[in-house]
């Protein structure tokens, strides 16, 4: 490039030398001179427009051969033709990657839709207009929330937070489960993912109504059966010795088998039935005072501290019923599993992030961090015989967990060995608010 630009400049000073000797010799330097810079100045104007036409016709079709050109406009033409080329190529690999994503989205049975920031659709896949009745390119730009009207649905969009996925029927089949996932990137744009989870969702109603059923079924022959033994072993002294301790075992398995029924039944309604009834404020304060005194009362003999700190001014929004359930879950596990003379505290905290933490802690056996991650599963026990011979199900902290979660709650464990166990039940802010103390 260098040797091209020094040889034209040598070039140039030669030609001008030349003219200005020829123009003194003819005894008009400076016509002659300025006649050579018109020629000069013609030549590079021809050369321009040969470019100029040249890149006009380039901007309708694919770069031709550049035109012919000397020196330093020769190396300008083959440059930009470069460049061209390289761009050309550029655009098409890109437009291939786009065709190739857009066929493989197309055969996709999800639908994928992409959103603006202003909440607008500007892409979508066939499987879209499938699932939730969009219509190419008619939908172009129409708000997601005015063709998908659930109030679920908008509620979901509108919250900005997707951490867990939403379950709706489609819009146009009732018939067909769908669960949306969204996930935002670059300025307020939105991914969204629409699967058909019917089948899943069938098999899922399946397996709930199926463990309440038989868990209902079970509820009356149980109760029989411990109701006939206990009648038995109040008259005791009648029954033949043998028989004695068999029965006391049999008595003893009924009302565990009662037990886990009772749970089981609690965990299916729970799953079945809708989160939004019977809410009210509750008054923190004294739903734990209740849940203390009742369990003070089913240990006696361990003679265990109890401590509860806790303003009387907060409340949370939620069903009694159900927060009582948890909560004394939690107190009754920790009484259960603390040795005697053991220490149990429920204390109130409000958190960083306005929402608050009720925590039941205890100086008991602690658990393993291997097992933490694993309580709240059904069933699940640290400790079988420890669990059972306290007359656990190993359901407790399911229900703990479930109840919590139909609260916008979260369950965090924190244990130690030999040191003792903290369970913090954290409820978000738009769950608290304070009452007037009268
Ligand atoms: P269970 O009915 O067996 O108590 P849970 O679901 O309530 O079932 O608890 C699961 C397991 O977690 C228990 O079997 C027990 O081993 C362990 N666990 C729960 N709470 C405590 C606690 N406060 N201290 C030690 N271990 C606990």
């Amino acid at each position: 490039m260098f040797s091209d630009w020094y040889s034209a400049l040598r070039r140039l000073a030669l030609i001008f030398s030349a003219l200005f000797a020829t123009g003194w010799l003819l005894g008009a330097p400076a016509t002659v001179t300025l006649a050579g810079v018109l020629i000069y100045l013609l030549y590079h104007l021809r050369q321009l427009r040969k470019l100029y036409n040249w890149l006009k016709h380039n901007e309708v079709s694919e770069p031709t051969t550049p035109p012919e050109g000397r020196g330093i406009w020769g190396y300008v033409f083959d440059a930009m033709y470069l460049l061209q080329r390289r761009e050309h190529e550029a655009i098409a690999d890109l437009r291939g990657i786009i065709n190739k994503a857009q066929e493989s989205t197309a055969v996709l049975e999800m639908a994928v839709i992409m959103i603006n920031g202003k909440g607008g659709l500007v892409w979508w896949n066939p499987a879209a207009n499938r699932l939730l009745g969009f219509q190419s390119p008619k939908d172009q730009n129409q708000p997601v929330i005015n063709l998908i009207r659930e109030p679920q649905f908008i509620e979901y969009f509108n919250r900005g937070l997707y951490k867990s996925p939403l379950k709706l029927n489609s819009p146009i089949n009732s018939s067909l489960m769908l669960e949306f996932q969204i996930t935002s990137f670059g300025e307020g744009e939105r991914l969204m993912l629409v699967r058909d989870i019917s089948q899943l969702h069938k098999l899922e109603m399946m397996r709930k109504d199926f463990v309440g059923n038989v868990s209902h079924e079970l509820r009356t022959p149980i109760t029989v059966i411990t109701g006939y033994l206990e009648t038995m072993l109040d008259d005791k002294d009648n029954l033949p010795k043998r028989w004695v301790r068999p029965i006391e075992q049999m008595s003893q398995q009924s009302h565990r088998m009662e037990n886990i029924i009772r749970d089981l039944l609690t965990l299916s309604q729970l799953e079945t039935r809708s989160a939004s009834k019977q809410q009210s404020d509750i008054k923190l304060a004294s739903l734990l005072r209740d849940i203390k005194r009742d369990a003070e009362q089913v240990f006696t003999d361990k003679k265990q501290q109890f401590h509860l700190a806790c303003e009387d001014s907060t409340q949370i929004r939620g069903n009694m019923n159900e927060l009582y359930s948890a909560i004394s879950n939690l107190v009754l596990n920790a009484a259960k599993y603390t040795q005697p003379e053991g220490e149990i505290r429920l204390t109130v905290q409000h958190t960083t992030d306005g929402g608050l933490d009720v925590i039941i802690s205890d100086n008991g056996p602690g658990i393993a961090a291997q097992h933490i991650p694993r309580l709240t599963e059904r069933f699940y026990r640290v400790d079988e015989s420890r669990s059972t011979d306290t007359g656990g199900t190993g359901l407790g902290l399911a229900i703990v967990k479930h109840v919590l979660a139909r609260h916008d709650a979260r369950l965090n464990i924190k244990s130690e060995v030999g040191k003792g166990s903290d369970f913090i039940c954290h409820f978000p802010p738009e769950r608290i608010s304070r009452a007037a103390i009268d």
